[in-house]
């Protein structure tokens, strides 16, 4: 636990939730500030900074609890589309957000120019260097 993490306090329970899901491993809760009502984050209970980091098999824990959160919120709130978003901005827990959509410029910002295809090739090559 990290005495400064928000979402570490969530999990001890220091701070109030609107729990949806809980496990020994995961928690899943209401987004106070949300895109859309029923905008739901699903944390590990352990202070990890990035999904990313978490293993594999841990972080097919957390998309398997998110894939039943995102058909029950398609069930109960019945949005145009349930979008999942993991950008790792905001609070320094790792986190990924199931929110209901009701249309494309809920999420859409401003995005780069359209690269050219050889800065495309490049960047794919880049990241396949990587795996
Ligand atoms: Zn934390």
């Amino acid at each position: 636990m990290d005495n400064e993490c928000v979402f570490c306090k969530i999990v001890d329970g220091a701070i109030p939730s609107y729990k949806v899901y809980e496990d020994d491993r995961v928690l899943a809760f209401l987004d106070i500030s949300p895109i859309n009502v029923g905008h739901t984050l699903v944390i590990p209970k352990q202070h990890t900074r990035f999904m990313h980091q978490l293993d594999e098999e841990f972080f097919l824990h957390a998309m398997s609890v998110s894939k039943k959160i995102m058909l029950a919120i398609e069930i109960t709130i019945n949005p145009a589309r349930v979008g999942m978003i993991i950008e790792q901005f905001d609070v320094a827990h790792a986190h990924l957000k199931i929110t209901p959509l009701n249309d494309i410029a809920d999420i859409q910002t401003v995005h780069a120019p359209i690269p050219s295809k050889e800065e495309l090739e490049n960047t794919a090559k880049l990241i396949e260097s990587a795996l």
